[in-house]
């Protein structure tokens, strides 16, 4: 669907980005000012009371990061490890992998502990391996995008910390749509994204440290390996000194700033109602129609429905014409899912009942094309009933 004026219509409903609110474009819209400008400090020291706010933490190492997600984990990488150190990666979808992935290269020393997609880790079974080879940083995923699985932290964060090594913790999908507490479950290092759950387009990723992550820190006897992340150099900037490092995104920070301030309103629990309500009314309608989730029973997260495409059904036509014919993006699924998932997205502002019922009908629509058999308007039914 192309509007006259040029741009494109959609709904989002994919594993992000998610919708943004008109405010939050309107706020990206706004002049630039300088990076130094005390207008932008002081838009910088809101952004951190509301990260603090969202993390639900008191760390006063809490920023946004210029760059995407990505950008988060591997700053948190760089910074906690040094050449030859140890870390361990549970991997359990694309994520886990990936943070694997930044490690090596970032010259960890780097062992992983592995389960099926879409199955989340026993903390027993990260003991039982800290037992065998300690490690400095052990990194996990709480909300595994590729699979829609939610994997509990607080047990985890006890194991690791009984060994002396410190959490880091990815919640780019999970921050602002499934509770978050950093200080609660003692995470030491977290990073986040702009473009799910927090409903702001892609470009910065808000990071938080633990004092014990910063004494880590501190106590680096190399330079950290990359430059651009090194935060010994960036909290020079987002501390008092106000030290230049590097040009900060002005209006990339105008947009998050509105964004948390539209969770702030909200208010963080509300918020994780509304996204678990209409997970609870989507799962409901899907069932009725035969489609069932492919994460752990009792560990599907709300803001990432991933789904077993059914049956003899195309999976690429299928999101082809709910794209081109209703302007509905959702996402493929990745990897060992790929042909085989969908993953809908109610991510933030996307995260609505009117979405639910719009997806359900475009789907059964798609479904029908297809020739799928199926109780047709079952689906509705079912998601209207579960109100
Ligand atoms: C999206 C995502 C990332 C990567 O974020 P980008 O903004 O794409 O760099 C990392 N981890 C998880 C769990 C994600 O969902």
């Amino acid at each position: 669907m192309q509007s006259n004026t040029g741009s494109y219509k959609r709904v989002l409903m994919g594993p992000g980005p998610s919708d943004v609110d008109p405010r939050v474009l309107e706020a990206l819209s706004r002049p630039t000012i300088g990076h130094l400008d005390p207008a932008f400090l002081g838009i910088l020291n809101e952004i951190r009371t509301l990260l603090q706010y969202v993390f639900k933490t008191n760390n006063q190492m809490t920023l946004a990061m210029s760059g995407t997600g990505s950008a988060g984990m591997e700053t948190c990488v760089v910074n906690l490890i040094e050449p030859g150190e140890p870390m361990l990666v549970c991997v359990n979808g694309v994520f886990g992998k990936r943070m694997s992935d930044v490690a090596t290269r970032a010259g960890a020393d780097v062992s992983t502990l592995e389960v099926a997609w879409g199955q989340v880790f026993d903390p027993e079974a990260i003991d039982q391996v800290l037992r065998r080879k300690p490690a400095k940083l052990v990194g996990i995923v709480h909300a595994e995008t590729s699979t829609g699985a939610r994997q509990p932290i607080e047990e985890v964060s006890r194991v690791v910390h009984s060994h002396g090594a410190l959490l880091l913790v990815d919640t780019v999908t999970s921050l602002g749509g499934i509770e978050v507490n950093v200080d609660g479950w003692q995470i030491d290092a977290c990073y986040s994204g702009t473009q799910k759950c927090l409903s702001c387009p892609p470009g910065l990723s808000p990071v938080t440290f633990s004092e014990a992550a910063l004494q880590t820190l501190e106590k680096r006897k190399t330079k950290v390996q990359s430059w651009y992340l090194d935060l010994t150099l960036i909290r020079q900037y987002w501390g008092s000194e106000r030290l230049y490092h590097h040009t900060a995104p002005i209006n990339m920070n105008y947009a998050l700033l509105e964004a948390l301030r539209i969770v702030k309103e909200e208010g963080l629990e509300n918020r994780w109602n509304r996204h678990w309500t209409n997970h609870c009314m989507l799962k409901k309608g899907l069932a009725a129609i035969g489609i069932n989730y492919v994460a752990q029973a009792g560990h599907e997260l709300p803001m990432l429905n991933a789904v077993s495409v059914p049956e003899g059904v195309d999976d690429a036509a299928v999101r082809k014409q709910l794209l081109e014919q209703f302007g509905i993006e959702i996402g493929a699924g990745l990897g060992a899912f790929k042909g085989k998932v969908w993953r809908i997205g109610l991510m933030g502002a996307a995260s609505t009942k009117s979405n639910v019922l719009l997806f359900l009908a475009a789907l059964e629509n798609c479904l029908s094309d297809q020739g799928h058999k199926f109780p047709k308007g079952a689906s509705i039914a079912a998601a209207i009933e579960s109100k």
